[in-house]
């Protein structure tokens, strides 16, 4: 079998498809507010007339997956945050007038917003319809074309998302190119305006690196591991019913889902017990229950079985909840609580990326801080605490993407906070405004004056300078 990708008939037309889209820009220049707005509705319309079909290849793609899941955590963000941006577009393309120094006026400063042409979008399987809709958005926004390539993990969302795209865009305007890392590292190592990039650490830097070769801009959306921090004196039932929510809603492939808790050694076993409450609470029928996702394939399912075992031979106590299964689905993991995680086990060395939580004992808060600052900037932080000064020091003190106080997983569907990463687990932002910044050039624009008093600071330097000089340079 041919391997070499260079030679794959997609990845040849990879740079004709480029081009297409950048002359298409050059010759059609930036597209008006009206336009803009236009696109986004039709997207938005277009995404509401296939819930029910993007309900079920999501279901299929991972083997299982609630219809309200989909709906709550990518149908209802992506059609709310287009309706943010069009709402707000017109603000954010405004040109801001900017400050003029004294001896430079009545020249005047302002700043364009302008597209920065053809953007690529690499997205992953875990939400790929909200993943790779939400950027498109925020690009055409932007006033941007755009070429995505979606995660192969997910086929029959992908089909879908090419077949609604390729009947509201023009292929020089929006297209999908299809395939698993030989084609992403093709598509990532064309000299596009910009690349949008949402998956691993491990995978973002290969695309980084691609990207330097033609100094094309980057934006990384990364994974690693998101701390939660449970006061000691917090409900233990509320924080339980929060991480729940964060650790097993997409039975916990979420790139800020709190990927491990630090539990005071006085709470463990009653955090343990209200955790297995509320995950059976949420789901009483377990694993056949419908709003228990699958875990996305056979590899994953390993790799997670793998990181319980390693745990269980270093000494920690496993907690599985709701272990037999009759649902006869492929790839689907129980609950899982990893009491006693240590630092030498393979499953606090890796985001886990599944239905698994280690909680790690601590005594003093400073404990909890000391570590997370030992280790990778985490993409989200959660802290559970009715202390302002416990939360405070909490948030001074450590550095992550973003940070949520007493809940999880919320402040990714914020419409207007700046969504991103931190040194290892991201860089750029996008959501909203910061979105719409990260799509487009901030171009400065200085217009001079016919009344302009300039030629007094320029050579030949006379009296009149010197005079100048001498009140503004005291
Ligand atoms: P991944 O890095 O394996 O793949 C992401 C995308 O990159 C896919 O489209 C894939 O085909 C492509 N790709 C793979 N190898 C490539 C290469 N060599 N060159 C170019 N492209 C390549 O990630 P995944 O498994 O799809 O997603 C899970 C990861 O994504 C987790 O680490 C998770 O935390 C992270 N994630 C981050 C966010 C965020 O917003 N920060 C959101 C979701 C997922």
């Amino acid at each position: 079998m041919q391997t070499d990708v260079k030679s794959s008939p997609v990845d040849s037309q990879l740079p004709s498809l480029l081009a297409r889209q950048r002359a298409a820009f050059l010759s059609v220049g930036a597209p008006s507010r009206e336009k803009r707005r236009t696109q986004l509705l039709g997207l938005k319309n277009a995404i509401l007339a296939l819930r029910s079909e993007y309900q079920a290849a999501i279901s299929a793609d991972f083997g299982n997956r609630s219809r309200h899941e989909t709906d709550v955590m990518e149908i209802l963000p992506v059609t709310q945050g287009i309706d943010y941006l069009r709402k707000n577009l017109g603000r954010w393309m405004r040109p801001k007038h900017r400050h003029v120094a004294m001896q430079y006026r009545p020249a005047t400063a302002k700043v364009l917003m302008q597209p920065l042409g053809v953007v690529g979008i690499v997205s992953p399987w875990n939400y790929p319809l909200a993943l790779c809709l939400t950027p498109l958005a925020t690009a055409l926004a932007a006033g941007n074309r755009v070429i995505i390539k979606p995660s192969e993990l997910t086929p029959r969302t992908t089909a879908l998302m090419a077949l609604m795209l390729s009947k509201l865009f023009a292929e020089d305007e929006v297209a999908v190119v299809t395939g698993g890392p030989d084609i992403g590292a093709a598509f990532s190592a064309l000299p596009f305006d910009h690349l949008f990039f949402t998956g691993s650490t491990g995978v973002g830097k290969v695309i980084m690196h691609a990207a330097a070769d033609n100094l094309v801009p980057v934006t990384l959306e990364l994974g690693g591991k998101s701390p939660a921090i449970i006061d000691r004196d917090y409900s233990i039932t509320r924080a339980a019913k929060a991480l729940v929510y964060g650790k097993l809603s997409n039975a916990g492939q979420t790139c800020v889902a709190p990927d491990y808790a630090f539990v005071h050694e006085d709470r463990l076993n009653a955090f343990i017990d209200a955790f297995q409450t509320e995950a059976r609470r949420a789901y009483p029928n377990g694993l056949a229950d419908d709003g228990y996702a699958a875990i996305i394939n056979q590899r994953h399912h390993d790799r997670l079985v793998d990181l319980i075992e390693d745990a269980r031979k270093k000494g920690a106590r496993i907690v599985q909840i709701g272990t037999t299964s009759t649902t006869g689905r492929p790839h689907t993991l129980p609950p899982t609580i990893i009491s006693g995680a240590t630092a030498d086990m393979k499953v606090m060395q890796q985001e886990i990326f599944g239905p698994i939580l280690p909680i790690v004992r601590y005594r003093k808060l400073e404990e909890t801080i000391a570590q997370i600052n030992a280790n990778d900037r985490p993409l989200a932080l959660y802290v559970f605490s009715d202390h302002q000064d416990v939360i405070d020091r909490v948030l001074s003190s450590t550095t992550s993407g973003s940070a949520v106080v007493n809940d999880t997983l919320l402040q990714f569907v914020q419409d207007d906070m700046p969504f991103g990463g931190v040194g290892p687990s991201g860089m750029g932002a996008y959501h909203g405004e910061e979105g719409f910044k990260t799509f487009s050039h901030a171009k400065s624009v200085l217009t001079q004056s016919r009344l302009s008093m300039v030629g007094i600071m320029r050579a030949p330097f006379g009296r009149l300078a010197e005079r100048v000089l001498g009140f503004m340079l005291p």
